[in-house]
């Protein structure tokens, strides 16, 4: 073929694939102040601090180019970082939250204090963590195609969802489309990057768990500045990056978190960093896919029974209610009330546009929830605990179970077993240390054991079958006395068996720290004040 019949034939291909250019939407004088309150931003970030390219720096530069206000930074990690004050970069108000890998999925906690100890195992776990440490808790990616990372639990009090996640959306396309995208993506890399999302099950989900009160929903952009490495399965910061494609600039250009606050932003970031994460805690937040058209304005509001949304919008654009799931109203332009008669809620609104890219297609515009009454905070039992009424059950015969490397002393005393330890440094040997005793009892259907411990702990309260396979609960332990009932069959396999033990088929109980909520080479005490087995 002739040079220029080449460039007419690549010309002709690349208009196919090029999806069309970003929307612009004029913002009105009456839109003026509510756009002044309305922050746009990314939420799920990482940077080189853990599997990210670029550093805090270079991606608030990115941030500051693609028109955003802050970034929430959530860097994997497991809690006991002190997170970076706020702080403005670029004219970008920079969060710091991190995610926690759990054995549930991942977990982005924010506005959290620091832990005092490392934070991991099961999801119910960390979220009891998390609350405990006043953290806003947000689960991430929960349908990820990957098994490992998606969210199995549906009935934990969490306090916020990603009903979108880029690494999720991506994973689930066809080549051809990726492939599409890919060769788009260097004319209009935003809008290529829109064509790989599609209507996310999540949202599904979202519902499902917001029957009694408000979940707040997040888009998580979960940028990496990049795919050379394989994101999301590694936390160790330095590995090589072979692309870096697609960039945080693009990444953010594609979709962003709009935050509404009462009032406009003071410049002082501490100020303004709490400000915006009340509002994200209240759910005054939306999303909007702004490679389809941007900005987009949502003014959603109660008044008594009567939900109204308004939107800023393209005129072709059709408001959606929701409630618990399911559309209960629609209509075309910018305004939607709804009437709820009486039925609280959940209420939310959708933006749809006919150039709403996917199968099905993503929402342009997705508000967070109202309801019209009341609701119940979650009940946020501490798991497993009871009120302890300091009867002692017999001391039950002790021993120390460890590797040579970790060290511990065990003494009887007054108020029970004590039992001071130190892990092994070496974390590539898995240190560990173990109270053991044995146990006969086929009957038997719980574990009840009053714990304390100088420090706050995590201990795994474990029982071990003769052919070695374990099952255990973890408990948060600390100087107050605390009675802890944990049902056997509440108990997790730690090789990841699926069954539930049988009391007949055990023979110890174990009360282990390891380094699922301890550091290499950390030092302890706890104190066993008794232990039994619980038959009906
Ligand atoms: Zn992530
Ligand atoms: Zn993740």
């Amino acid at each position: 073929m002739a040079p220029a019949a080449l460039i007419v034939a690549g010309a002709i291909v690349l208009f196919a694939v090029l999806p069309p250019a970003a929307q612009h939407v004029d913002v009105p004088t009456d839109w003026r102040d509510l756009s002044s309150r309305t922050l746009a931003g990314a939420y799920h970030v990482h940077s080189n601090r853990s599997d990210g390219s670029g550093d805090k720096a270079a991606i608030a530069a990115a941030a500051a180019r693609a028109g955003l206000t802050f970034v929430i930074f959530t860097d994997h990690g497991d809690g006991t970082r002190s997170p970076d004050p706020p702080a403005y970069i670029d004219r970008v108000l920079c969060i710091d939250a991190v995610e926690i890998s759990t054995s549930d999925g991942h977990y982005v906690a924010l506005d959290m204090a620091p832990a005092p100890y490392p934070l991991g195992g099961t999801a119910d776990a960390v979220v009891e963590d998390v609350a405990r440490l006043r953290g806003f808790g947000i689960a991430a990616h929960p349908d990820s195609p990957k098994v490992a990372l998606r969210w199995t639990s549906d009935s934990l009090p969490v306090d916020g969802i990603e009903w979108l996640n880029v690494d999720s959306e991506w994973r689930d396309e066809s080549r051809l489309t990726l492939a599409r995208a890919a060769l788009a993506y260097f004319m209009r890399p935003s809008e290529a990057l829109a064509q790989l999302l599609d209507r996310p099950v999540t949202i599904a989900r979202w519902d499902r768990w917001s029957s009694s009160r408000p979940i707040v929903a997040l888009a998580g952009a979960d940028a990496h500045g990049g795919i050379g490495q394989r994101a999301e399965d590694s936390s160790a910061p330095g590995s090589r990056w072979r692309l870096r494609i697609p960039t945080y600039e693009s990444s953010f250009r594609t979709f962003s978190n709009r935050v509404v606050l009462d009032h406009v932003l003071t410049g002082d970031a501490g100020i303004d960093a709490r400000h915006l994460v009340d509002a994200i805690r209240a759910g005054h937040a939306f999303t909007v896919v702004d490679a389809i058209a941007t900005p987009g304005l949502l003014d959603l509001r109660r008044a008594g029974t009567t939900v109204d949304a308004r939107v800023l919008a393209p005129p072709e654009a059709q408001l959606v209610m929701f409630h618990g799931g399911h559309e209960v109203a629609r209509a075309s332009g910018s305004e939607l009330r709804w009437e709820s008669g009486g039925e609280p809620g959940p209420y939310r609104v959708e933006v749809h546009l006919p150039r709403d890219p996917g199968v099905p297609p993503v929402p342009w515009m997705v508000s967070n929830e109202v309801f019209t009454s009341p609701v119940a905070e979650p009940e946020r039992h501490p798991r497993f605990q009871r009120p302890w009424t300091g009867a002692l059950a017999p001391p039950l015969p002790w021993r120390v179970e460890k590797p040579p490397a970790s060290a511990a002393t065990m003494r009887s005393g007054p108020e029970g077993v004590v039992v001071e330890y130190r892990l092994g440094a070496d974390r590539s040997r898995s240190p560990y240390v173990a109270l053991a005793t044995d146990i006969h009892d086929p009957r038997f259907t719980a574990i009840e054991a009053a714990l304390t411990s100088r420090r706050p702990m995590r201990i795994s309260i474990q029982v071990r079958a003769a052919d070695g396979s374990r099952w255990g609960q973890s408990v948060y332990v600390d100087s107050s006395d605390r009675l802890y009932g944990i049902p056997l069959a509440s108990m997790r396999s730690m090789d990841g068996r699926a069954a539930a033990p049988s009391a007949a088929s055990l023979t110890s109980v174990l009360l282990v720290i390891d380094l699922t909520n301890a550091v290499p080479g950390s030092a302890g005490e706890f104190t066993v004040r008794s232990l039994n087995l619980t038959v009906p």
